[in-house]
């Protein structure tokens, strides 16, 4: 197989899906050596049956908003790969949201799932249908109608959906509703459901937590300690406030968060009065991040813009979107002292910022391996429902940390160079690759 022919190919077939395209390209050209020690592996024609999803649904959506008037929104399900367990992966609920997107989300799910040593594989999904200033209702009616398309494909052993952008426990929950009326059956079909009907604990604080731990992992290779260490954020919503605070009580400080309307800046890092204030904003009232700046003036706000060329850090924890951090911000962040990236979005760095990171021999952390936590967490609940059991929040820390441990473990074993420098993308791509691969050869074409 040759990556950049096999890359030309999919570019002729699928033009319109750029993100997509970027994602399998990542992975290809960073497994093609490893693809090409095994033979079979192309008789099989291995690497496109998995590239290109197992199915896709799109549907339409509507529903009628508090004014009577009908609207309409596209829904997809891209289910990947099953070929390690069910298809599992968040739902995303953005006005960006297109196939593309979610193709590339679905196709990055699958390697990050067999990373995680739990038997998922992988999809995503989600909606163009942006819950910002919507009202309960209207999110409950928009839920029930994505859910009422829905339902038929998903089951607790078929495909699994989770939150992502724009889907919290709130959306979880009414979609799980739904679900669970028109399935007449409770089972463990989503994760991330409240406590009270079959959630985990630590399932909401796991992608942030995880990040800091595979951070630390990482940090320790090198010796260096997390404590003082400046950080900075993007994003403000569940995978960046979780981040802060658990950096916060590491000894590190947060100073940057953002929205997508701007950033805030904190050069001596925020404090925890200021820390709880941002938790409440985003999570209880849905505010904006403008809004720590009129309550503490002394944080600087800097409308429309990224954190990362106006922050000096030691590490970066990009946790908002795809493509978020650029090659001249990766430029500023090490020409101002970074020393590690750990990504708790998914594909936050374009090609060329991670071309920068890793010539520079940073530490550097692909999503799939660093916010792995969310995921593998999500397959802990699913394990709690399959035994109707639940486990102390102690427990499912401990096995977090325990699995954040063996992925940065893994990316060690296949991504250490000649030189030492352990290169995390190489290294989270190939554990991935290896094991679908695995299971798909033993199973047959399908
Ligand atoms: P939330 O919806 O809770 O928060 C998203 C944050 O990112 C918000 O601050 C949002 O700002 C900002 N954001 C979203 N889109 C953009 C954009 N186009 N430009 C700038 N800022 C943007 O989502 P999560 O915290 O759950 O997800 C964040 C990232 O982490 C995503 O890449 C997701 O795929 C990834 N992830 C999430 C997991 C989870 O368990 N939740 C698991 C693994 C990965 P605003 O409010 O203004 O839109």
């Amino acid at each position: 197989m040759e990556a950049k022919e096999f890359i030309e190919d999919l570019r002729r077939r699928f033009p319109n899906e750029p993100e997509y395209l970027q994602a399998v390209e990542e992975v290809v050209t960073s497994i093609e050596d490893v693809y090409n020690e095994y033979p079979a592996f192309e008789r099989y024609n291995l690497l496109e049956r998995l590239c290109i999803p197992d199915r896709i649904y799109s549907f339409r959506v509507s529903w009628v908003d508090d004014g009577g008037r009908v609207r309409n929104n596209m829904g997809y399900r891209i289910q990947h790969n099953n070929a390690i367990g069910p298809y599992k992966g968040g739902i995303r609920f953005h006005a960006s949201v297109n196939q593309s997107i979610l193709k590339f989300l679905a196709f990055e799910q699958t390697f990050k799932n067999s990373l995680t040593t739990l038997a998922m594989g992988g999809a995503k999904g989600g909606s163009d249908f942006s819950p910002r200033g919507k009202s309960d209702m209207e999110i409950m009616r928009f839920c029930q109608a994505f859910i009422a398309e829905l339902w038929r494909q998903i089951g607790p052993d078929t495909d699994v959906p989770a939150g992502d952008i724009g889907v919290g426990g709130r959306e979880v929950g009414y979609m799980y509703g739904y679900y669970k009326k028109m399935a007449r059956e409770f089972t463990g079909t989503f994760t991330g459901k409240g406590l009270e009907f079959g959630g985990s604990l630590i399932r909401p604080e796991a992608t942030g937590y995880g990040n800091c731990y595979f951070l630390l992992n990482m940090l320790e290779t090198r010796g260096i300690d997390i404590a003082g260490k400046r950080v900075a954020i993007s994003g403000s919503g569940n995978v960046a406030t979780y981040t802060a605070q658990k950096l916060m009580s590491l000894g590190a400080k947060v100073v940057s968060m953002s929205d997508s309307g701007g950033s805030i800046i904190a050069p001596d890092g925020l404090t925890h009065e200021q820390m709880e204030f941002i938790f409440d904003l985003k999570n209880l009232y849905r505010g904006r991040i403008s809004e720590v700046h009129d309550r503490y003036p002394e944080i600087a706000y800097l409308p429309g813009e990224r954190p990362w060329r106006h922050v000096v850090c030691d590490i970066a924890m990009p946790s908002a979107t795809q493509n978020e951090l650029d090659g001249d911000d990766a430029r500023a962040l090490l020409a101002a002292g970074c020393i590690a990236v750990s990504e708790g979005a998914n594909m936050p760095s374009t090609p060329e910022a991670v071309k920068e990171f890793i010539a520079a021999k940073i530490l550097y952390a692909p999503g799939k391996a660093a916010n792995a936590g969310g995921v593998a967490t999500s397959g802990l609940e699913m394990a709690q429902n399959s035994q109707k059991l639940s486990w102390t929040a102690e427990e499912v820390d401990d096995r977090l940390q325990a699995i954040m441990k063996e992925i940065h473990r893994q990316c060690v074993l296949y991504g250490r160079q000649d030189d030492g420098y352990v290169n995390y993308v190489r290294g989270a791509n190939v554990a991935g690759f290896m094991k679908v691969a695995r299971a798909m050869m033993a199973q047959g074409i399908l």
